[in-house]
């Protein structure tokens, strides 16, 4: 696990940096409180990043400092995800050829596979999800 003085500062946050604009990312969506952008390294054909403005190391700081900011990325995330064609008008429980759906991850805590110390929730989608993840 990581320890405090592991996690970066805000002024080090690769998040920061590219919410701010200082390093590239292609960004599919921004309001004035979430950033989506694609992730470097896909898992899927659609593999998104929702992040928030605000730093905050990991999403129960943030739902700790502005609960609000929980739900801001869940919409964005689901309005990235109807951009991409994976939300259906089937109806719930059909089958996954028609409603194929998609994954919304958030990674807490490096012994759960966090690498960045920025808030962000994972968006995956475009292929068949197994269950359960790695
Ligand atoms: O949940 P975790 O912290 O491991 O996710 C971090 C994600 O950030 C990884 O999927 C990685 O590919 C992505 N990343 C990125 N652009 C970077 C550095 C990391 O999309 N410049």
């Amino acid at each position: 696990m990581a320890d405090a003085a592991e996690v970066p500062k805000v002024s080090d946050c690769l998040f920061c940096k590219i919410v701010a604009g200082e390093i590239p990312a292609d960004v599919v969506r921004r309001d004035e409180r979430t950033v989506a952008f694609r992730d470097v390294n896909p898992q899927a054909p659609t593999h998104v990043l929702v992040v928030p403005v605000e730093h905050q190391p990991n999403v129960a700081a943030s739902a700790a400092a502005d609960p609000a900011v929980v739900a801001d990325l869940i919409g964005a995330a689901n309005e990235v995800a109807a951009a991409e064609g994976l939300v259906s008008s089937a109806a719930p429980g059909t089958t996954a050829d028609a409603d194929p759906g998609y994954r919304l991850v958030v990674n807490t805590g490096a012994g759960a596979g966090q690498s960045v110390f920025h808030t962000h929730v994972h968006l995956v989608g475009g292929r068949p999800l197994a269950w359960p993840p790695g």
